[in-house]
């Protein structure tokens, strides 16, 4: 794992231990000075971070507060290994946020094993976080999730006045799909539909699974003109591509859209947004079906 070190000359320098995090195939990072933990943090993100510093500095509390404060760096488990006189300092660098401590004397084989304790119970964590933001059928974001976002994202576009799109999209007869050839395939179908979407994505795309057939997709800082042509690429691709039943029967998928832009107009919510995209795709529904339309 990637630990980085952070020792100050008031606290307990000594490089036995990076030696031996090394020896164990550990990458350390070692940064001499308290001020400069934050900028190597964001710029490493290491797995943990290892403070070697004085508690009762005010400056540690500080840096502790920074770093549990930034939703990049907050999940960072931070480890303190501490002077013994900081034992009275422990409670307030606990409530900052501080995962556990070492206090003088240690021995690098104890801290190794106890910052791969923490790695396995973040990693679990992490897991878990995971899963309640994903729709378990299609592993795609669930809805709860799409409208946290979506909220984060609205706000940023009020403030800044840049352009959101949303994409709703409807599989088209997909009762049909499933009536014909079984409920299994239909699941297969849903999942293969959201592999199609997911390839031709943006990075910074937010795909949810919004219901049964239904998906949507948040495009930051993209106008209406760009989300149209990621809408149409995705109808192709879905209308392009060979599905097959669980009795290798070949047929075909489409699928339907509605785009919604939103420029920051400070009246407008983000249930305003749903609608129209969901009106756009009603007007798609009716147009035949297998077609984008951008909302009024
Ligand atoms: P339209 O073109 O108007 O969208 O027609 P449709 O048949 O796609 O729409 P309708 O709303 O009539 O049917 C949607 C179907 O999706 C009904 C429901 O049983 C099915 N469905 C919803 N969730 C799942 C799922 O998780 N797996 C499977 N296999 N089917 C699902
Ligand atoms: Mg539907
Ligand atoms: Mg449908």
């Amino acid at each position: 794992m990637k630990i980085l070190i952070a020792q100050d000359q008031n606290g307990c320098k000594d490089d036995s231990l990076s030696q031996y995090l090394e020896s164990e195939g550990h990458i350390c990072i070692h940064v001499q000075h308290p001020s400069a933990v934050l900028d190597a943090i964001y710029r490493e993100n290491p797995d943990i971070a290892v403070l070697c510093t004085r508690l009762q500095q005010p400056g540690c509390h500080y840096l502790l507060k920074k770093i549990k404060a930034a939703p990049s760096t907050r999940d960072i488990p931070v480890f303190y290994l501490a002077p013994r006189n900081a034992r009275s300092h422990l409670r307030r660098g606990y409530a900052g946020g501080m995962y556990d401590y070492i206090s003088m004397p240690w021995f690098p084989e104890e801290v190794s094993a106890r910052l791969q304790n923490i790695r396995q119970v973040c990693d679990r964590v992490r897991e878990l976080e995971g899963l309640l933001v994903r729709d378990y059928l299609t592993g795609s974001y669930n809805r709860k999730f799409f409208m946290e976002r979506f909220q984060e994202e609205s706000s940023w576009a009020h403030r800044y006045g840049e352009p959101i799109s949303i994409v709703m999209i409807d599989i088209d007869y997909f009762k049909k799909i499933n009536d014909t050839y079984g409920h299994c395939t239909g699941d297969h179908v849903l999942q293969q539909v959201c592999e199609l979407i997911t390839a031709r994505l943006r990075a910074n795309d937010i795909l949810a699974r919004f219901g049964g057939e239904e998906f949507i997709i948040l495009m930051s800082n993209t106008d209406a003109g760009v989300a149209y042509a990621a809408a149409e690429s995705l109808r192709q691709a879905v209308a392009g591509n060979g599905f097959y039943s669980d009795d290798r029967l070949r047929f075909s998928v489409t699928i339907s859209a509605g785009v919604a832009t939103f420029h920051g107009e400070p009246e407008v919510t983000v249930d305003d947004i749903l609608g129209r995209a969901d009106a756009a795709l009603y007007r798609a529904k009716e147009q035949g079906r297998n077609v984008v339309v951008i909302a009024d």
